[in-house]
C-alpha cells in the first residue's frame, strides 16, 4: 500500500474530505493531536478497530480511545453521563483529558478491548475535529506507533512506523505537548487518574471540587538497595550512587522484560507484594522503551552530573548516550550521543521533546543512556504525567544519586 503523507493546515481543509471518506469505508488514517499522532479508523466498526491493532502490532485487549468532535456525541456513545463528565469537558474539552464512561451498545467490544466502559475524547486540533466531522463518525484512534515504540509527535515519525500499512498520514507539523492525554476514570466511586497527562489532578480537582485518586498501580514506589556493589550491565541496573547511598524504583504491577536482576531486582519487596494491575490496560505493557537500556538518574543536579561523567569514564569503551538538560550537555564530552531535551526544569519542553529525543537515540549504536531527571518539581502540572513516561522508558532502572 502507496502511504500519502497530506499537509493539513485548517479545518476546513479539502483534503480532509477525502480523508473523512477513507474512515467512512472502513480505512485508516494518521492525524495530528495536540498531543501525540493517532492512528483513527470508525471506532463503529469492529473491522476498522481489528485494523488498527494489526497496523500497531497491539494487543487486542488494549482498548482504543473514542476521539468525538462534539459533546452531543458522548450520549451516542456512554450509557450514563455524570455530572462530573459534563463540568470536565465544559473546563478542558476539546483538550487533552480523556474521560472513562460505562460503553453504550452501540460501541464495539472490539474498540473496547472487550471492556463495558468506553474512552472518550475531544482533541484540540483542528486537523483532528475536522477529521472526525468529516468522517461523520467517532474515531477510535490510539497512538500512531508500532507497539512497544515510542508514540510519534510529528509526521515524519508516523511514516517510520506505518509506512505502506496507511493510505494517508494527515500532516500538522509538531504536537504541541508531546505526552498523551490524562485518562481519568469516572465509573467508580471517586474519580481516578488511571494514565497522568498534561491535566493534573490539581486540575480535575479543581473543576470537580472532590478528591481525584491516582491508580495505586502506576504510583511510583522507592525502596532502599542494600547490596553496596552492583555493576551495569544491558540487564541490571546499578543500585549505588557515588557515596554509596543508593536507591531504587520500580513501577508496580508491570510486566518489565527488562527488569533488573541481580541487587536491583531483589530489592523491590513492597512493590511487588501488592500485586497491583493498572486500570488501564495500556499501562500493564511495557512501553516507550529505546532499544538501549535507559538509566534514570535522580538527585540535586550536580550530583547528577558528576555520576554520569563518572559512568562515561569508568566504560570509556563503551559508546554511552546522554539525555539531558541544555545547561549541562557541553560536560559530556565523551559520549557517544547528547540530546538535550530543554532548559532545566522546563517540564513542557521535556515533555514536547520526550519522544523524539527516544527516537534519536536509536538511530546510533549505543550500550546505554543515563537520563537526567532534569528536577521534575513537586507542584509542577506535568510532574506525574513526566514521572511515569520517564520511568516507562527507563524499565524500572533508576539511580537515587546525592
Ligand atoms: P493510546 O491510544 O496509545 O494513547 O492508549 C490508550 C490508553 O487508554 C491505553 O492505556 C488503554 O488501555 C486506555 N484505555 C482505553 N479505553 C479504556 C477503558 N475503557 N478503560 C481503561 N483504560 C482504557
Ligand atoms: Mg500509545
Amino acid at each position: 500500500m502507496q502511504t500519502e503523507v497530506i499537509a493539513i493546515t485548517s479545518k476546513d481543509d479539502e483534503e480532509l474530505k477525502r480523508a473523512g471518506a477513507v474512515i467512512r469505508a472502513g480505512g485508516l488514517v494518521a492525524f495530528p493531536t495536540e498531543t501525540v499522532y493517532g492512528l483513527g479508523g470508525n471506532a463503529l466498526d469492529a473491522d476498522a478497530s481489528r485494523r488498527i491493532y494489526a497496523a500497531k502490532g497491539r494487543p487486542s485487549d488494549n482498548p482504543l480511545i473514542v476521539h468525538i468532535s462534539d459533546f452531543s456525541q458522548v450520549y451516542m456513545l456512554a450509557e450514563d453521563v455524570p455530572e462530573t463528565a459534563r463540568k470536565l469537558a465544559d473546563a478542558f474539552w476539546p483538550g487533552p483529558l480523556t474521560m472513562i464512561l460505562p460503553k453504550s451498545e452501540l460501541v464495539p467490544e472490539t474498540t473496547t478491548g472487550g471492556l463495558q466502559t468506553v474512552a472518550l475524547r475531544m482533541p484540540n486540533h483542528p486537523a483532528a475535529l475536522g477529521l472526525i466531522e468529516q468522517a461523520g463518525v467517532p474515531i477510535a484512534a490510539p497512538s500512531a506507533n508500532r507497539s512497544g515504540r515510542p508514540s510519534p509527535t510529528t509526521a515524519a515519525h508516523v511514516f517510520e512506523d506505518m509506512n505502506g500499512k496507511i493510505p494517508i498520514i494527515l500532516d500538522g507539523g509538531e504536537v504541541e505537548i508531546g505526552v498523551e492525554s490524562t485518562i481519568v476514570d469516572l465509573t467508580g466511586e471517586k474519580p481516578m487518574v488511571l494514565r497522568p497527562g498534561y491535566i493534573s489532578r490539581k486540575m480535575l480537582q479543581e473543576v470537580l471540587e472532590t478528591e481525584v485518586e491516582l491508580d495505586p498501580a502506576i504510583v511510583v514506589k522507592t525502596v532502599k538497595a542494600c547490596e553496596p556493589e552492583t555493576k551495569v550491565t544491558n540487564e541490571a541496573a546499578e543500585t549505588k550512587g557515588p557515596n554509596g547511598a543508593a536507591e531504587t524504583k520500580n513501577l508496580n504491577g508491570e510486566p518489565d522484560p527488562q527488569k533488573p536482576s541481580g541487587a536491583a531486582a531483589t530489592k523491590e519487596p513492597e512493590a511487588e507484594a501488592q500485586h497491583l494491575r493498572p486500570r488501564a490496560p495500556g499501562m500493564r505493557y511495557r512501553h516507550y522503551a529505546p532499544k538501549a537500556p535507559l538509566i534514570l538518574v535522580q538527585g540535586p543536579a550536580e550530583a547528577v552530573t558528576a555520576y554520569i561523567l563518572k559512568q562515561i569514564e569508568e566504560e570509556k569503551n563503551k559508546p554511552i548516550g546522554v539525555l539531558c538538560s541544555a545547561q549541562t550537555a557541553h560536560v559530556y564530552k565523551d559520549a557517544r550521543r547528547v540530546v538535550v531535551a530543554g532548559a532545566f526544569g522546563d517540564l513542557p519542553a521535556l515533555a514536547h521533546n520526550l519522544y523524539a529525543d527516544l527516537r534519536d537515540f536509536d538511530e546510533v549504536d549505543i550500550d546505554r543512556i543515563y537520563a537526567e531527571d532534569f528536577g521534575i518539581a513537586e507542584d509542577a502540572n506535568l510532574k506525574e504525567a513526566l514521572e511515569n513516561r520517564m520511568m516507562k522508558a527507563a524499565g524500572g532502572h533508576i539511580v537515587t544519586v546525592g
